[in-house]
């Protein structure tokens, strides 16, 4: 396993976590596809470590040991899908009575799972707009027990400051959780800006191949994490061992993926303020994105997702998605594979409509997940749809 203070991130995206095989000396870590693991003795139970595999496996280990290396963190739990791990984080830190502030834009499962699931509990959710910290301090409780917050969010890529957040949390000694998912540990890691849980779903661009639907959380405390694991145990929401060794591979190209894709968003957004059908477009990388400075401050890059509007409103846009080629019609984001979502229809269908306009999710936006393929590509595909309206 290499050395965290001394090897660059491309090194320890490949290494870290893993080692050959001390039997064979394979060099990926195998698939340990077993239930139950045989003990030596009642008296040495657990003595290496594992006893069924819905509380720990040695492949699922292994990707976390790698993801706490990328985070910066003291540990990590990986979860069966990113809302597992949401799920988990949320039932850990929370109680009945509590009060958990989120940001008014966070990727439609989290609000679903708050509104609809965790409010019948005794929990009460306040959806803030985390964008400028005053409004957290404002929003703060006597009961409020958790921050949330999603930065870029999913789909406007609103930002979060989350060392101002982590601030305002910290001194009420309250857990600040930061999804990740848009940006990865390569470019903006959360921890070192203050907060206590960088939160991932990893289906996105840690596996980024569109193969497996998974989650992690790591932590800045043992005990936080522990009992994030207490619950995934209770839960039953592990990650299985063989989606383990597939995101295993994944983050093995994590950087190289996500600049060229960030590269291709670049040069795709940049096209799009040329084209006369299109209406605006967002993109943290934009002079006109309004929190550019924060962008470049808490991150070193502005990742592979963008949205737009067409000129002619909503059924514009449905043409425009529908005439679309090398673009996929697809939920999920961050893979190789470039894709473009309906938000409206898709990931926030569950938002009541005034929620999601007044969070700035309107009925036209086109939300991009730039791929791997090459930007002249991708840009031919959208300006034969656009030339088309
Ligand atoms: N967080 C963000 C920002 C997401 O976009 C998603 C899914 O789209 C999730 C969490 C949930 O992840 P999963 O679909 O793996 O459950």
């Amino acid at each position: 396993m290499s050395d965290n203070t001394k090897h660059s991130f491309q090194t320890r995206e490949v290494h870290d976590g893993v080692a050959p095989d001390p039997t064979t000396g394979a060099i990926l870590t195998p698939i340990y596809q077993t239930t139950t693991y045989v003990q030596e003795s009642v008296d040495r139970y657990m003595d290496k470590g594992y006893s069924y595999s819905r509380s720990g496996n040695p492949t699922v280990t292994a990707l976390e040991e790698k993801i706490t290396s990328l985070e910066n963190g003291v540990g990590s739990a990986c979860f069966a899908t990113g809302m597992a791990a949401t799920s988990a984080t949320m039932m850990a830190l929370l109680n009945h009575g509590d009060h958990c502030i989120l940001s008014d834009v966070v990727y439609g499962g989290t609000h679903r799972l708050s509104t609809q699931v965790l409010s019948r509990f005794g929990v009460s959710f306040s959806f803030v707009d985390t964008s400028d910290p005053a409004n957290v301090v404002q929003a703060l409780r006597s009961e409020t027990r958790l921050i949330f917050t999603e930065t870029p969010a999913n789909p406007t890529l609103k930002l979060t400051d989350i060392a101002a957040v982590s601030e305002i949390a910290n001194e009420k000694t309250i857990p600040h959780v930061v999804d990740n998912t848009f940006l990865t540990p390569y470019f903006q890691r959360p921890l070192e800006l203050g907060a206590d849980i960088s939160l991932h779903s990893t289906t996105k661009f840690i596996e980024g191949h569109n193969v497996s639907v998974g989650g992690s959380i790591t932590a800045n405390n043992e005990e936080m994490l522990e009992s994030i694991k207490f619950v995934r145990n209770c839960l039953g929401s592990n990650m299985t061992p063989m989606v383990a060794f597939y995101t295993l591979q994944g983050c093995k190209t994590l950087s190289t993926r996500i600049q060229a894709q960030s590269e291709n968003a670049a040069r795709i957004a940049d096209f799009l303020t040329t084209h006369s059908a299109v209406e605006r477009v967002c993109y943290p990388g934009l002079d006109s994105f309004p929190q550019k400075e924060l962008a470049t401050r808490q991150a070193s890059g502005f990742g592979s997702m963008l949205w737009f509007e067409v000129k002619g409103g909503v059924e514009a846009g449905k043409q425009l998605m529908n005439t679309l080629q090398l673009w996929s019609l697809a939920e999920n984001l961050g893979s190789v594979e470039s894709l473009v979502t309906h938000s409206v229809t898709m990931t926030h269908a569950d938002m009541p409509r005034e929620e999601r306009m007044s969070a700035g999710i309107t009925d036209g936006l086109v939300r991009l997940s730039t791929g791997l393929e090459s930007a002249e590509d991708l840009i031919s595909d959208l300006k034969q749809a656009l030339d088309r309206l």
